[in-house]
């Protein structure tokens, strides 16, 4: 039976010959094709989001020189891709934690003070609420208060950070985050804690107990106000950033669907606004030890990126000369031995700063995971990326990052999936983003039309 008349085929043909070539250089609709093995390759994706509070690089070449010589970088330093970050706010060249956590954390720029909510008050999505939506674990980690700007800024919305009262209700009522950590005690009534309790989770306020602690959701309070800074810490009662960090990472990894974890050194900040080097080189060199620890889980467990950042530059510090003997002692096997040499060797490094605030000096981005291996490096981009980075993950998509001062956009080759690396291989630097899945829509284009040509002229025999 014919299916169509000979004029109405050859009409077909024509519209089809004419539309191959389009469809061959548009590209089939994006992304159609891996879409679904994407799916299921990035159920499990996790995410370690690391935050030095006022951490600039000068913070981290002091803290490098303390703990391992003049010629020693911080672990973090060595991650496989970076970037300098711009962290100007909406409405001021110098930001705040809470301008800045909220562009981290949801990829929009707001005025300084409000948490992840725009200058007129509309909540914000966060990528920690994007990873409830995927049913993934969540965690926030902070030596400050749980109810700070950096870790609030992913969790609630508010127009003043310094509405504590109200960022604790919302902690309590909404959140619904699974591992709460830091200080911020005396914000939470009782009946909030009984809120807490009968939710399901496990309050916990010394260190014995955060490591007796083996599943569930926690609500660990160590504080009233802000953690004891480590220069002062009772190793025995409260537990280090490296200690969290690690207890963190054993309770939400247990989740199969993945996990988003945001661990903040929030008092390096605070060093820097009292120039106080000594706390400038103990509160990061800390912090870089949650970083190595964190990094290992993400060599274990491809599925997992790890970024360290800072959210802006606290005092204008800079390094100016140090009088070490770079020798370091082999082995102080007790904790205060070592803090006692870190702030002796502190002392003797010379540093200078320009301010009791902080500054508009770009701060370093450092990341780790396949799905960066194929993103130029080096690049100057804008804080606001860094969520954006963090959603592609999540999403199963290239990575797309732009580098301000030439605003080229760069996107990964790769989803970071072990099982399509193989299959990319094209640059993807400078500007130019090649599809990795022109060459299939094109074979796939050119099948169609020798398929077409064929019947052509089977037919017209
Ligand atoms: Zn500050």
């Amino acid at each position: 039976m014919r299916l169509m008349s000979a004029s109405g085929f050859q009409v077909c043909l024509v519209v089809i010959l004419l539309a191959a070539p389009i469809f061959v250089a548009t590209g089939a609709p994006s992304g159609y094709l891996p879409v679904q093995s994407n799916i299921a390759q990035t159920e499990s994706r996790s995410i370690i989001l690391m935050i030095g509070d006022g951490m600039g690089y000068e913070h981290m070449s002091l803290a490098g020189l303390v703990e391992y010589n003049a010629t020693g970088t911080l672990s973090f330093e060595t991650l496989t891709w970076n970037a300098s970050v711009i962290t100007s706010s909406l409405d001021a060249e110098i930001t705040d934690s809470a301008a800045a956590g909220t562009a981290i954390a949801t990829g929009n720029k707001t005025n300084n003070n409000m948490i992840a909510v725009t200058p007129s008050g509309e909540p914000l999505e966060t990528i920690l609420e994007i990873a409830q939506k995927l049913n993934k674990s969540t965690g926030l980690v902070t030596t400050t208060m749980i109810q700070h700007a950096t870790p609030a800024a992913f969790m609630t919305h508010v127009e003043s950070r310094s509405d504590y009262s109200e960022i604790t209700s919302q902690i309590v009522e909404q959140a619904g985050v699974d591992v709460l950590m830091g200080g911020g005690l005396q914000h939470f009534s009782q009946n909030q804690l009984n809120t807490m309790a009968s939710n399901g989770y496990t309050l916990v306020t010394n260190r014995t107990a955060l490591l007796d602690f083996t599943s569930g959701k926690i609500l660990g309070l160590f504080a009233d106000s802000y953690m004891d800074e480590e220069r002062y810490r009772d190793y025995t009662a409260t537990p280090s950033i490296l200690e969290m960090t690690n207890k963190s990472i054993e309770l939400l990894s247990q989740d199969e669907d993945g996990f988003f974890l945001m661990v903040e050194g929030g008092q390096i900040d605070f060093a820097g606004h009292d120039n106080d080097r000594i706390g400038v080189a103990l509160e990061t060199i800390e912090f870089d030890k949650a970083v190595a620890l964190a990094l290992e889980f993400v060599q274990d467990n491809p599925d997992t990126i790890l970024i360290v950042t800072a959210d802006h530059e606290t005092g204008g510090m800079k390094v100016v000369g140090h009088n070490l003997d770079d020798v370091l002692p082999g082995s102080l096997m007790q904790e205060s031995d070592r803090r006692s040499l870190r702030v002796e060797r502190a002392t003797n490094v010379t540093t200078t700063w320009s301010s009791t605030y902080h500054t508009a000096t770009p701060v370093g981005l450092f990341c780790y995971g396949s799905v960066f291996e194929s993103l130029p490096g080096d690049l100057l981009i804008d804080n606001t990326d860094i969520f954006t980075l963090m959603a592609d993950y999540y999403a199963g998509e290239p990575l797309s990052v732009t580098d301000v001062s030439t605003s080229t956009t760069s996107t990964s080759s790769t989803t970071g999936d072990s099982t399509t690396t193989s299959t990319t291989s094209g640059s993807t630097t400078d500007g130019g983003t090649t599809d990795p899945n022109l060459i299939l829509y094109a074979s796939a284009g050119l099948g169609i039309v020798v398929l077409v040509a064929v019947v052509y002229v089977l037919r017209r025999r």
